[in-house]
């Protein structure tokens, strides 16, 4: 607000006489000496609010017609843009006569369907803030996030009702359930009252006053997936989730566009689906959602049938498609120009294999806490006649911010800013209109905010490029000997031997080196690998004291709730059963 302040007061001053040049169409670049003239314009752009009614609205009045589809056990169910933005608005109806206040959180605990998406606008637009439950988290997590936001309502796809009965106890604020997709039955004994959807929708008024919005008000909130702790909860604004969008849409960014059709696998209680879909009603794409069925082979399936040309997801399923990909014959995938890829390092060699069936992978990076997009790794022009595996070098780094987002790396132990020569590696701090200024209940953890940057706890390096290549977590890394070795990686170059489909590696505590790097190795189906194969494939291509203390072939790798690594599980368990120097 001080910026509009700023320049109203300055219209009111008299302009000093210009000491510059014209510079076309009448505008005029002042080089006053006077140090505290004021500028020759009054910027008089309208103060007009940034928030996802402007979204809701633009979708219903241009894009009535996009197709909006969701994924059954047998086939789809379709819809429209135009034929959803009623049922919003009854549903917003349906929430204020159950006397839902702005501010008021309202949950869901559900798959990526055209109902979880109806509310990515009902709750927000009628005030209230959207609470996207994560249904992989451990029940003893989710009762402790739904009664820390306090949640109000929740809105739940029928197969995921007996998780809430499961954390009846902690339901202490919820007035209501709402069951969609399903039977609104519970026979649990402590439940709220549980409501059928559809019903719910039929009772509400046809029409709604929509409230008149500050573009600062929340507008969601999401909690971190606990990787390295505790859930946290992040509060995203109308104005952070409305130039997220945006940035969503930039060309040299994921460029979603109304002719996307577009694949959302990433999970919309993850972050709210990268952003994806309000960007998409933003702008008008055609959307799929993939429903509970995300095993690769519907996958692909849907992206052949739905002619799908965008879709975004953690490596593990283009893994999966890739294995997919390369058995089937029967699938044009030629309508697909690109595939987003984040939430944790995609390996040169995924990106390599895709390239080889004309899907080509863009890596991004960002966390729940910047909203999420930080960085996306296209290639500027200046690299692009580079010979196709230098191109790789960049291709495979997390890329350069997108615009607004500020980045730098600082030294782990004395927080000194580092160079960008691709070499030094410290902690990623970013800023921006869409980076969290601070958690829900905890509000300025000093270990987490530093001098109005946030800290991300991620190790990286940054190349005279500009991009920047994540190294590990803080908590990740291994130090061997007071050297720095990187799991990531590690693991990235595991993954490109011919046998491997996955590999994890943690530092476990050694008596003489502190810490020494284990792999874990999952080969592909059908296929057996040995630790001495891995062993001679790392030779060549690490330094001698990166290579494994201890390579362990087929023990699963435990994933987290997003179908991350999870690292923190897997320490624990090997520390139960290997020691090293011993
Ligand atoms: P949590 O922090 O609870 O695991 P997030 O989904 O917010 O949940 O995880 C964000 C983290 O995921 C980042 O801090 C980073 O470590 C990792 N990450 C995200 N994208 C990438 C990527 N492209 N490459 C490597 N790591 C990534």
């Amino acid at each position: 607000m001080a910026f509009f302040r700023r320049n109203r007061q300055a219209a009111t001053q008299t302009p000093p006489a210009p000491t510059s040049s014209a510079i076309g169409n009448g505008a005029t670049l002042v080089a006053s000496s006077a140090p505290t003239a004021p500028p020759i314009f009054a910027a008089t752009m309208m103060d007009y609010p940034l928030t996802i009614q402007h979204i809701m609205e633009r979708a219903k009045r241009y894009f009535p017609n996009r197709e909006l589809v969701t994924l059954l056990a047998e086939g789809t169910e379709r819809t429209t843009y135009g034929a959803m933005f009623p049922r919003v608005e009854r549903l917003a109806a349906g929430l204020a006569k159950l006397g839902i206040k702005k501010g008021d959180r309202v949950a869901t605990l559900a798959w990526n369907n055209t109902r979880h998406f109806e509310l990515y606008f009902a709750i927000p637009c009628m005030g209230a803030v959207l609470h996207t439950l994560n249904l992989r988290l451990p029940a003893e997590q989710l009762g402790f996030i739904i009664s820390d936001a306090a949640d109000s309502i929740i809105f739940v796809d029928a197969d995921l009702l007996p998780l809430l009965e499961k954390v009846q106890a902690s339901l202490g604020s919820v007035r209501q359930i709402v069951v969609m997709n399903g039977s609104a039955m519970t026979s649990a004994p402590n439940m709220p009252q549980v409501l059928d959807y559809e019903q719910f929708i039929a009772d509400a008024p046809a029409t709604f006053a929509w409230p008149t919005l500050d573009e600062r008000d929340a507008v969601a909130m999401c909690y971190t997936s606990g990787t390295t702790g505790n859930p946290k909860g992040v509060v995203y604004s109308h104005r952070s989730a409305f130039l997220h969008a945006i940035s969503v849409t930039q060309a040299d960014t994921i460029a979603l566009s109304g002719n996307d059709v577009a694949l959302p696998i990433v999970p919309m209680f993850h972050v709210n689906a990268w952003g994806l879909p309000h960007a998409a009603a933003m702008v008008g794409s055609k959307i799929v959602f993939p429903n509970k069925y995300m095993d690769p082979n519907r996958i692909a399936q849907v992206m052949h049938d739905e002619k799908v040309t965008f879709a975004g997801g953690v490596p593990t399923i283009w893994i999966g498609l890739l294995q997919v990909i390369a058995k089937r014959n029967d699938l044009d995938l030629s309508s697909v120009t690109r595939l987003v890829c984040g939430g944790s390092a995609a390996p040169r060699s995924l990106i390599e294999g895709l390239d080889h069936f004309n899907l080509p992978i863009i890596h991004a990076w960002g966390m729940t806490e910047t909203s999420p997009i930080g960085t996306v790794a296209r290639l500027k022009s200046n690299l692009q006649g580079l010979p196709y595996q230098e191109q790789l070098n960049y291709r495979a780094k997390q890329g350069m911010p997108v615009a607004l987002v500020d980045l730098r790396i600082t030294d782990i132990d004395t927080g000194k800013e580092l160079p960008w020569d691709g070499v030094a590696f410290g902690e990623v701090q970013v800023r921006g209109p869409w980076i969290t200024g601070s958690y829900y209940h905890d509000t300025n953890p000093a270990d987490k905010f530093v001098d109005g940057w946030f800290r991300t706890g991620d190790v990286a390096t940054i190349d005279p490029e500009g991009y920047i290549e994540i190294v590990d977590r803080t908590k990740d890394v291994i130090k061997s000997g007071g050297e720095w070795i990187s799991s990531v990686q590690l693991e990235s170059i595991i993954m490109g031997h011919p046998k491997v489909l996955e590999a994890a590696v943690v530092a476990l505590p050694h008596p003489k080196w502190q810490e020494r790097p284990v792999a874990v190795v999952v080969p592909k189906a059908d296929t057996t690998v040995t630790p001495e194969e891995i062993q001679e494939y790392l030779q060549t291509r690490v330094a001698k004291w990166w290579l494994p203390d201890k390579i362990i072939i087929g023990m699963p790798i435990p994933k987290t709730s997003v179908g991350k690594f999870d690292k923190k599980v897997l320490r624990a368990q090997l520390a139960q059963e290997v020691k090293l120097g011993e």
